[in-house]
């Protein structure tokens, strides 16, 4: 039966208890006190937030050492574990829209971007991953024939995911389901703003089989649950989502404690190039202003720096402009809003003070550029987009992590490739062309992860997510992803 708007009111109408840890298979409350989590739709009171202390995740990082040593999931066969993935996954999809509805009111996605992104897409890579357990083999070295060098790859231990708050399930099933599936045990931290689905997932975890202590729970302040998490001497690999600041504290936890491995996912300020000759332009605009524009521009991908020949600058302008209006800020909750709420207060405030900024070095606003529904008490911001940003302004060299767009000209493909290029970032680029050749110029110029060519953020759970320069390193998806989670082992074998 088809979803309507009347289903998603009930469930958006739910009480929400205060939320507990989960700590070797039991839910209890944390020793840091209680926080506030506050909807981003109104401003109001959702529920609380148990902050563990560290005490609390030194319990946690604890009962998954014990877990992963005593073999209760590490030693189960793998295909073991795979029919509990699969449990798993069949559960997501079971409460896919009370997950959905859930993560849409504390972290204020739009809620027909989070049913897809979010349940659809965790439930996908728990499947994806369960079926990949089974199917990945070991090598023999080609030694003399003397020896007999067998090389496989076998669990790190325990591995703790920090995560963001802009899709908390998406990203978490990222991190949790190849490590679980390689036979490591978890414990994973939300975002503050962002903890209540995957405190539901973790539910659904112990129902579908995941043993007790294997994957664990811990909520609360990234200065205390964060940093006692990454500074513990039990966890073996730290994989983050999340931004720079953040990613280099955990460098520093790992050389502090015991150098575990630190792989992170951070921030980027995605170059989106529109060619002159590029075979629509106007499917280019409405592409650009949904690249920047969905999900109030909390997308770590996003094409948040436009560069558009000059030749064409000021129709492309207009007619991006034209659907950007089209997308006006609205409750997430409603099935018909393509742009919902910003995070939290803080992030709306960084927001505007990035306008503020552009508009002091010299950038012209567009349209937007300020706070929206304001008497509803939530977090809204119109699409912005500022035209005019040269590559030493703020607004072009650091990310907003917001709907707010910056609009350069360039004049050939020389310049746009040094403009692209010209970031500290490097995580996703777009390029708009009829030109073949140009198209792979491009795409062999360009620093960044991943280049999409006349389309904008297209992706799936087979393809690799990875930053290069200072977005990070590692992938997240794909068979690549299972290296993070895995050490390689050698025997050698004298015959
Ligand atoms: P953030 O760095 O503020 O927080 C991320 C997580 O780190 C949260 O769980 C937070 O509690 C925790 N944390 C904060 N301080 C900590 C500390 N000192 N020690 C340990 N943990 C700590 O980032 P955010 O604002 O939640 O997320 C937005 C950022 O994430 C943006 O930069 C965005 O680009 C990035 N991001 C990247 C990707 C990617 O795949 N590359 C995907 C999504 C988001």
């Amino acid at each position: 039966m088809a979803l309507t708007q009347a289903d998603i009111d009930t469930l958006a109408k739910a009480t929400i208890p205060a939320q507990k840890l989960l700590i070797d298979g039991t839910w209890r409350e944390g020793r840091g006190g209680e926080t506030e989590v506050l909807s981003p739709i109104n401003g109001r009171i959702l529920t609380t937030l148990s902050a563990a202390s560290a005490a609390d995740v030194a319990e946690a990082t604890a009962a998954a050492r014990r877990a992963f040593e005593d073999g209760r999931w590490s030693r189960m066969a793998p295909a073991g574990r795979k029919a509990v993935l699969h449990r798993l996954a069949d559960l997501i999809d079971r409460h896919a829209t009370e997950l959905a509805v859930l993560g849409v009111r504390d972290n204020g996605t739009e809620i027909s971007m989070a049913l897809k992104a979010e349940p659809g897409s965790a439930a996908g890579t728990f499947r994806y991953y369960a079926e990949a357990i089974d199917k990945v083999y070991g090598e023999i070295a080609p030694t003399a024939l003397n020896v007999l060098a067998l090389i496989h790859r076998e669990p790190v231990g325990v591995v703790a995911a920090i995560v963001p708050w802009n899709f908390p399930l998406m990203i978490g099933a990222w991190k949790i389901a190849p490590a679980l599936a390689t036979g490591n045990s978890v414990v994973l931290k939300p975002a503050e703003t962002a903890s209540l689905s995957l405190l539901r997932l973790a539910e659904l975890a112990l129902e579908a089989g995941v043993p007790p202590g294997v994957f664990n729970v811990v909520t609360g302040p990234g200065r205390v649950t964060g940093e006692a998490l990454a500074l513990s001497h039990d966890v073996d690999v730290m994989v983050f989502t999340g931004s720079g600041a953040t990613g280099r504290r955990l460098l520093q936890y790992s050389a502090q404690s015991n150098l575990k491995r630190c792989y992170l996912e951070l921030g980027g300020k995605s170059p989106n190039v529109v060619f002159a000759d590029a075979p629509d332009l106007s499917a280019a605009a409405k592409a650009a202003a949904n690249a920047i524009f969905r999900n109030a521009g909390q997308v770590c991908v996003a094409g948040s720096r436009l560069l558009v020949q000059a030749s064409v600058h000021d129709q492309f302008v207009a007619e991006l402009a034209a659907a950007t209006r089209k997308l006006t800020p609205g409750n997430p909750l409603h099935l018909d809003t393509q742009v919902g709420a910003v995070n939290s207060l803080t992030q709306l405030e960084g927001n505007l003070g990035f306008v503020a900024d552009a508009t002091r070095e010299g950038g012209e606003i567009v349209t937007g550029g300020t706070r929206a529904l304001e008497e509803t008490g939530g977090y809204y911001m119109d699409p912005t987009i500022v035209t005019g940003v040269r590559p030493e302004h703020r607004l072009y060299r650091e990310e907003v992590f917001g709907p707010v767009l910056a609009v350069t000209p360039f004049e050939d493909e020389a310049e746009a490739l040094r403009l692209a290029n010209a970031s500290d970032f490097g995580l996703a680029a777009g390029v708009w062309t009829a030109s073949l050749s140009r198209a792979h110029r491009m795409i062999r110029g360009i620093r960044s992860g991943v280049v999409h060519v006349n389309t904008y953020g297209g992706s799936d759970i087979t393809v690799p997510l990875s930053g290069m320069k200072q977005s990070g390193n590692g992938a997240d998806k794909s068979l690549h992803a299972l290296e993070k989670y895995t050490e390689l082992k050698t025997a050698w074998i004298q015959l």
